[in-house]
């Protein structure tokens, strides 16, 4: 009998050993949250240097708001900036994105984000991507935005690259799988809890998690609650940019930094929410009112021109630009294939279309002109004059809409998230959007792809080697 009971129990523990080895959550080295610009940028990097990486997406697919990115990429130093022999300098870049921020940056964030800025744009282009077309948007004393030949949009040139380097080196790419949960033990982050497509939940172990799960301006109720004066506006973000790692950490002691400054872009099309990018601005394109009048030095910061933009009748506003600035930007061409782009082929005939006064639009646009012939913009200060208007003519309604937000985790320089007292919470890291500070009150265009790729590297380099 006894034989029997201890026979039994040794088939009970081995038994009891299996299941629980088939229970063992999975472990890997790094967790990566969201797959963007950022996110690949971290799992490209913790791989490289030998560590097992599994990347989460909870879309179906890869790229969040960094396949939307349009203007461009910013930065000094790049191989592009020293072909074309411009000059430039990381304290000329370091100046116009504290300026731009209205020196609300954290400073070491901000200046690490400038001196390597020149190498992420290297190291894609060393992927293969094409940034070899260099422009200006608002803000730049320096043409320092990179983009495709042709001023094609940037981010899906950038997602493309990326996304072939996670092919390469077989990165664990899990898309529509949510992390719903951090999992920690006396604050030090160990996994997560994750959701895949077909509702099941399971968890992960790992050394380090990276948060890379973006903003949250693809939230109404998100942005609203931080910020109540956007009730109403539009977004440009994907759907999937509702600022996830709030949740996250909710139970962590962070305290997220700069939530109520979320940036509104001045140039949405009003009825798609489709973002006009500033690139129109930067090589010409004007703004006019509802009366037909221009009202504003077209590349101010974007905080500023949102706000007089609004302050404009009904709201709305055109961006008036003209054959030379479309053959320049193939951005351009696609806003006329969505519909979005009125053309005249004179100005008396872009007054009939807008419904606008034919004195005061005649007035503007040849004033401008004047302006630009004259090298100095009288009215408004302009800095940048590059060309006069001339028939025919493109026209978009456009109106500030909800854009990016420079609020979120605190991280130092090695993207580790700070708690309560700027200690780093152990095995937690963070880039991207999902992060705040270093764009201080109003972030400079071009600057958070930028963000993305360098940070996104940082914590793949950090993450998984730090906390060991
Ligand atoms: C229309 C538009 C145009 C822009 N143009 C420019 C530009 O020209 N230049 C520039 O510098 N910046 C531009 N920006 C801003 C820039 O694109 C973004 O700020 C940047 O790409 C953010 O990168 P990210 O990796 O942090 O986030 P994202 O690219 O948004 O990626 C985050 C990913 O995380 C995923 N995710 C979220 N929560 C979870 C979760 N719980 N589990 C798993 N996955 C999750 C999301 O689905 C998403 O795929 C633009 C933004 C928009 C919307």
């Amino acid at each position: 009998m006894r034989k029997i009971i201890v026979g039994m129990a040794i088939i009970f523990a081995i038994f009891g050993g299996i299941v629980m080895f088939l229970e063992r959550p999975e472990r890997t080295d790094v967790i990566v949250i969201g797959a963007g610009a950022s996110g690949i940028s971290a799992a490209i990097e913790a791989k490289q240097a030998g560590l097992s990486v599994v990347l989460l997406e909870k879309m179906p697919r890869i790229g969040g708001n960094s396949q939307r990115a349009t203007g461009g990429m910013n930065a000094v130093n790049s191989v592009v900036q020293e072909n074309d022999g411009l000059v430039d300098s990381e304290s000329l870049f370091l100046a116009d994105t504290l300026a731009a921020g209205h020196y609300q940056n954290d400073r070491k964030l901000a200046n690490l984000l400038v001196e390597k800025s020149g190498e992420a744009v290297n190291w894609l282009i060393g992927f293969g991507a094409d940034l070899t077309d260099l422009g200006r948007l608002a803000g730049h004393r320096v043409d320092r935005t990179h983009r495709p030949s042709g001023g094609a949009p940037v981010g899906s040139e950038v997602v493309r690259v990326l996304g072939e380097q996670l092919v390469r080196l077989g990165i664990n790419l899990r898309v529509e799988n949510k992390v719903i949960q951090l999992i920690d033990e006396d604050n030090r982050v160990t996994g997560v809890l994750v959701r895949n497509e077909e509702g099941r939940e399971y968890e992960i172990m790992a050394d380090a998690v990276v948060i890379a799960s973006g903003g949250f301006g693809g939230s109404a109720e998100r942005f609203v609650f931080y910020n109540p004066d956007l009730k109403g506006f539009k977004t440009t973000n994907h759907a999937g940019a509702t600022g996830d790692y709030i949740d996250l950490v909710a139970d962590l002691p962070i305290d997220l930094i700069d939530m109520e400054k979320i940036q509104a872009h001045p140039t949405v099309e009003p009825h798609f929410g489709i973002l006009i990018t500033e690139a129109i601005r930067g090589n010409g394109g004007i703004l006019i009112n509802m009366d037909g009048n221009r009202f504003t030095d077209e590349m101010a910061f974007r905080d500023v021109l949102s706000e007089e933009m609004r302050q404009q009748p009904m709201g709305k506003n055109f961006l008036i630009f003209d054959e030379s600035i479309r053959n320049g930007l193939s951005a351009a061409d696609a806003y006329i294939d969505m519909n979005l782009v009125m053309e005249a082929t004179s100005i008396s005939e872009l007054a009939q279309i807008l419904d606008v006064d034919l004195v005061d639009l005649t007035r503007s646009i040849e004033r401008y002109n004047g302006f630009v012939a004259g090298g100095s913009d009288e009215e408004f200060h302009r800095r940048d004059l590059p060309i006069q208007l001339t028939a025919p003519f493109f026209a978009i309604l456009v109106q500030p809409g909800v854009h990016y937000c420079m609020g979120g985790l605190p991280i130092n320089e090695s993207a580790q998230v700070l708690d309560r007292d700027g200690v780093p919470i152990q095995g937690l890291f963070a880039c991207g959007e999902a992060t705040g500070g270093i764009h201080g009150n109003n972030r400079l265009g071009g600057n958070s792809m930028t963000d993305a790729i360098v940070f996104g590297r940082i914590a793949g380099q950090t993450a998984g080697v730090v906390n060991k």
